[in-house]
């Protein structure tokens, strides 16, 4: 799971892009990206590789000044890791970042090609920039154009999109991937797919909730979910930053390794008797009747899962396996009853 930033106000936007990267970098990627857009135009840039490549590309450039800016490191699930592949996508004149899977893409895009559009990326990230800008041309209004565009979204996404034509603005949506809003008295809003690059920034910050959309300016955060606008709620964000950091460990895998003793006593707290342990949810009756186990995990979780099957055949005597998750969704499993 990779990365999404953006930025809207008067800092030097490049500079929060970029270190608000700096702060997902631990989420992996390979490659990154930037769009900012202030006095009416647009500048990109892209690079394959790590965040030094992207800074080193925008070396010369400053981008002072109100303005708003969306940026992204890419783990590309659609086409190699190229630079051409790497996001912001655009169109005409709107530009599109996306973490997740638009599963529905390949539909899309065969209607987008039938109507003239070409595409320059293998990504599925591409086909919402220019389903934006053919809603546009039909519906004329760009947020009606995007709600519309939002519609036709099957998959998991967290995504941003700036465009000419409504300047000042980001229009965002997330369905099954993690995004967040960060706001500063009204002089600054930010969002990121998760809170490590809000504080120190952001005052107050919001996770959005599933299926939401909407767009942001600076005196206005609009969300909306099933057509109705809602209420986001904002809560202040902690001040210290090694709360969402690495608390002096060089890695997150480090800093993992180092607190599992402490994670595995939190977990079991209140549940140590004597000399058990009580799980009162998992009765004696319940386990019996398991006869299959099977652990969907992906990264890290996977090899624990795969240390722990060995540990559920040997000392539960059952069979145990460990499944891929990211592949496991995308079958129809032969699973026994009880497992
Ligand atoms: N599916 C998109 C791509 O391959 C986004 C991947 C990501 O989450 O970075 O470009």
């Amino acid at each position: 799971m990779c990365g999404i930033v953006g930025y809207i106000g008067d800092k030097e936007k490049k500079e929060v892009i970029l270190s608000g990267l700096k702060e997902l970098e631990y989420r992996g990627y390979d490659s990154a990206g930037m769009a900012v857009m202030s006095d009416g135009k647009i500048d990109f840039f892209k690079a394959v590789g790590k965040l030094e490549n992207l800074a080193l590309k925008t070396k010369d450039f400053t981008s002072e000044g109100f303005g708003v800016a969306i940026g992204h490191t890419r783990w590309a699930t659609h086409g190699k890791p190229t630079e051409i592949n790497a996001h912001p996508h655009l169109g005409e004149h709107s530009f599109v970042v996306h973490n997740g899977i638009i599963e529905n893409y390949k539909e899309l895009k065969e209607e987008l090609e039938a109507k003239g559009v070409s595409f320059l990326s293998q990504t599925d990230t591409e086909v919402i920039v220019h389903l934006f800008e053919e809603n546009l041309k039909a519906i004329g209004e760009p947020f009606k154009a995007y709600e519309a565009t939002v519609a036709r979204l099957h998959g998991a996404y967290a995504t941003l999109l700036i465009t000419k034509t409504a300047p000042g603005k980001i229009f965002f949506a997330k369905d099954a991937a993690p995004l967040a809003i960060g706001k500063s008295e009204g002089k600054e809003v930010f969002f990121a797919s998760s809170d490590a690059p809000l504080i120190g920034l952001a005052k107050e910050g919001c996770y959005l909730d599933d299926k939401s959309y909407g767009f942001v300016s600076i005196d206005e955060i609009a969300v909306f979910k099933d057509a109705k606008k809602i209420s986001p709620s904002f809560a202040a964000l902690p001040a210290d930053k090694s709360y969402a950091q690495k608390e002096g460990y060089r890695f997150f895998m480090e800093k993992e390794i180092y607190e599992q003793s402490a994670v595995v006593s939190e977990t079991l707290m209140g549940r140590v008797k004597e000399d058990a342990v009580g799980l009162e949810n998992l009765t004696d009756e319940y386990l019996r009747n398991i006869d299959d186990i099977v652990i969907c995990a992906c990264g890290t979780s996977y090899h624990a899962a795969l240390t722990s099957s060995y540990l559920f055949e040997g000392l539960a005597d059952t069979r145990a396996k460990v499944e891929i998750a990211s592949e496991f969704r995308y079958r129809r499993p032969k699973l026994n009853k009880n497992a």
